[in-house]
């Protein structure tokens, strides 16, 4: 026998969504939700692509155990900053971003990490969710980063159907919460992705939301 996760239908309104959030708020996800640096978060961002958290956490902090700030990074020679960030992986590619980056905040912002969606996605290496991660975890703005694990628990709650792009899936979640409500949504759903709803096997019977979710578990002889 063989399992299979189906949706069936795509229904999170306004209501559904404020009954997600007050189970999530009552059961066990752990959304604590910590302020950083808005450059730590950015770099930090950069090196999340393509690699495993544990491998750009580490990168990460390497890099800024010697320079931690946008100064500092841009003193360190080439081959010093890859070295740095190496087990990050693609890791000449995202010096270069990180470089470009920091020289455009010096050229353009006057040395300080801009706090505007479209400003940051204009820096080297910043996609939508590097930018959305800034702005929710370094200057506390409400926003939905949305990252492999939030795309995969949104698309299974069904706030939008199964094909959807991480934009879609970003304003179908903001436009169903308040707007005081989407940092802890941000994280609330980060955790449940990363703890209960996993990618091959969800733990639905753990999962405070599951008489909300629009995934049934099927068998198929
Ligand atoms: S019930 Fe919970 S764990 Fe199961 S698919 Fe839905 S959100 Fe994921």
């Amino acid at each position: 026998m063989r399992l299979l996760w189906r949706l069936i239908k795509t229904s999170v309104d306004k209501n559904k969504a404020a009954q997600i959030e007050k189970k999530l708020r009552q059961g066990n996800v752990n959304a604590s939700y910590t302020a950083e640096s808005p450059l730590r978060v950015l770099i930090g961002g950069i090196l999340s692509q393509r690699t495993r958290d544990v491998n750009s956490e580490k990168a990460l902090s390497q890099l800024f155990s010697q320079a931690h700030t946008i100064y500092g990074i841009l003193a360190l020679d080439q081959k010093e900053l890859e070295n740095l960030i190496k087990c990050s992986g693609f890791y000449r590619q995202k010096a270069a971003f990180i470089r470009g980056t920091c020289k455009a905040i010096v050229e353009l912002h006057k040395g300080k990490v801009p706090s505007t969606r479209s400003e940051l996605m204009s820096l080297p290496g910043v996609g939508p969710k590097t930018a959305d991660l800034v702005l929710s975890y370094g200057f506390m703005k409400p926003a939905i980063a949305v990252d492999v694990h939030i795309y995969r628990v949104a698309r299974r709650i069904g706030y939008t159907p199964i094909v959807a792009s991480h934009e879609q899936v970003k304003s179908a979640i903001e436009a169903c919460h308040p707007q005081k409500s989407l940092q802890f949504m941000d994280a609330a759903l980060l955790s449940l992705g990363k703890n209960i709803c996993k990618n091959s096997k969800p733990k639905c019977e753990e999962c405070p939301i599951k008489d909300e979710c629009d995934y049934v578990e099927i068998s198929e002889d």
